[in-house]
């Protein structure tokens, strides 16, 4: 603390998106605020922060002027073992995230969807269902503006915050009214000391400051949530999804329907076949979000249309366009094995597969039975594409490389014959060859449009 001004101080850590938002709110609290990149700022931050009068650095960090904080702002992007993080808790300065920082001047019912997949998707739908039913809702964290951000613009009742483990690893009273888990399985290990272990621990800190007046939803069917929860007792009350047994309090289907039992009533909410996402991983988000809506209040009816007519996500399992009766879907979104699973899983017909990219130790084999049952030929996108193909050779009689959007989409116009589907789920991140997932899944549509 400033004793002479009493004043904080706040150092922000990298001027992206929560960066650049935690300033501009810290600043409007009163906060003497100092924004430090390692890194480039883009022209478009470096100008958000220009004119609203802060004071920032590039391409350095000036530890005089960083470790005399009171409290930092760590942008998620940063690791704990970034050299300047390690000064500054070595030196006991709290280091926090935009989520902690943020939360602290807001009083509105905070939703937080976290999980391995399907955060954005859930999160959407969960933002449409309410907003279907309530005004005053806005929808912040990983997708779009920073919670911060949203902070500062809004009078909002609701967040519905999409909320990423590196966000939830800098929390240390932020608590959530109701959270979403919306699955697990291993992803961004290098973060965790290669420990799968110690990723679901900071999944699960979502819930750490829940007490018994909150709320968690999560999927009931998903062995390393159910296997964390052996051991670890959640304080709030749960509703769990299933899309294998009934259960006595949460979502299941019966009937072919999405059922609510809570606190003794059952909801029959929707069919399954009239909702607008297709596939058994969208059923689980269905679930999620009825839950949510269910718990503030929305009407069933409500609920009911707005998971039938809400518009899905770009790309992600996206249907682009049927040519020759051929189906496209752009699944660009798919850069592991568990969401590529799902897609497999959704499709119903015979499937040229684009795969590949930058593996990050994909473990394929939880594929096979799937690959075998559909997949008719691989076309594989991406520079190395030896694993992929050792590890479907013996089940796939076509597989083919290319290095280019263009060249597999040519090909797999070849290859699908009537009443298939050409699906990008490419099991692995874009890297290599483009410049994020966003660009390969606008290069396939582009590609797909010109046949
Ligand atoms: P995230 O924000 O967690 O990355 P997205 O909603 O962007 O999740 O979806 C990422 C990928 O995961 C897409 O391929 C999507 O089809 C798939 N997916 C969506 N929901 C789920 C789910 N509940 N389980 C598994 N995969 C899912």
């Amino acid at each position: 603390m400033n004793n002479q001004k009493n004043i904080q101080r706040l150092v922000v850590l990298g001027a992206g998106e929560s960066g650049v938002g935690t300033a501009l709110l810290a600043k409007a609290k009163g906060y003497e605020v100092f924004v430090s990149d390692f890194g480039k700022i883009t022209t478009k931050y470096a100008s958000v922060l220009t004119d609203a009068g802060l004071t920032f650095e590039a391409e350095q960090h000036t530890e005089a002027l960083i470790l005399n904080a009171d409290v930092v702002m760590k942008s998620p992007g940063i690791p704990d073992t970034a050299p300047i993080v390690k000064k500054l808790i070595a030196k006991g300065v709290p280091v926090i995230s935009e989520i902690e920082f943020a939360a602290k001047f807001t009083n509105a019912n905070i939703i937080g969807i976290t999980g391995s997949n399907g955060k954005t998707t859930t999160t959407m739908l969960i933002e449409h269902v309410l907003s279907s039913g309530i005004s005053g809702v806005t929808m912040a964290g990983n997708i779009g503006d920073s919670f911060a951000k949203a902070v500062l613009d809004s009078g909002t009742d609701t967040f519905v915050l999409e909320l990423s483990s590196f966000q939830l690893d800098g929390i240390k009273e932020f608590c959530p009214k109701i959270a979403v888990l919306t699955n697990l399985s291993p992803d961004h290990l290098d973060r965790y000391e290669y420990s799968y272990e110690k990723y679901i621990a900071s999944k699960f800190r979502l819930i750490k400051n829940q007490t018994e007046y909150d709320y968690f939803i999560y999927d009931a069917d998903d062995k390393d949530i159910k296997n964390y929860l052996k051991k670890y007792k959640p304080k709030a009350q749960c509703f769990p999804f299933s899309l294998e047994n009934e259960l006595k309090q949460g979502a299941f289907i019966k009937n072919n329907h999405i059922v609510i039992n809570m606190n003794n009533e059952q909801d029959i909410i929707v069919s399954e076949s009239s909702l607008s996402l297709k596939g058994k991983h969208n059923t689980k988000n269905a679930m999620a979000a009825s839950m949510a809506a269910r718990l503030v209040g929305i009407r069933k009816q409500t609920i009911r249309e707005s998971l039938t007519n809400f518009q899905g996500v770009e790309h992600r399992l996206e249907m682009v366009l049927k040519i020759n009766n051929v189906q496209y879907i752009n699944d660009s979104k798919a850069t592991n094995v568990n969401a590529a699973y799902f897609a497999l899983e959704a499709v119903k017909t015979p499937v040229v597969w684009i795969v590949g990219g930058v593996d990050k130790g994909n473990d394929y084999s939880e594929l096979y039975k799937l690959v075998n049952e559909k997949v008719k030929a691989i076309i594989c996108l991406g520079v190395d594409n030896s694993r992929i193909v050792a590890s479907f050779e013996n089940c796939v009689e076509t597989i083919i490389e290319t290095q280019s959007m263009q060249e597999a989409v040519k090909i797999s116009y070849a290859l699908g014959e009537r009443n298939d589907t050409v699906l990008l789920s490419p099991c692995c991140a874009s890297f290599d060859l483009f410049e994020n997932y966003e660009d390969r899944g606008n290069q396939f549509k582009a590609a797909v449009h010109k046949l």
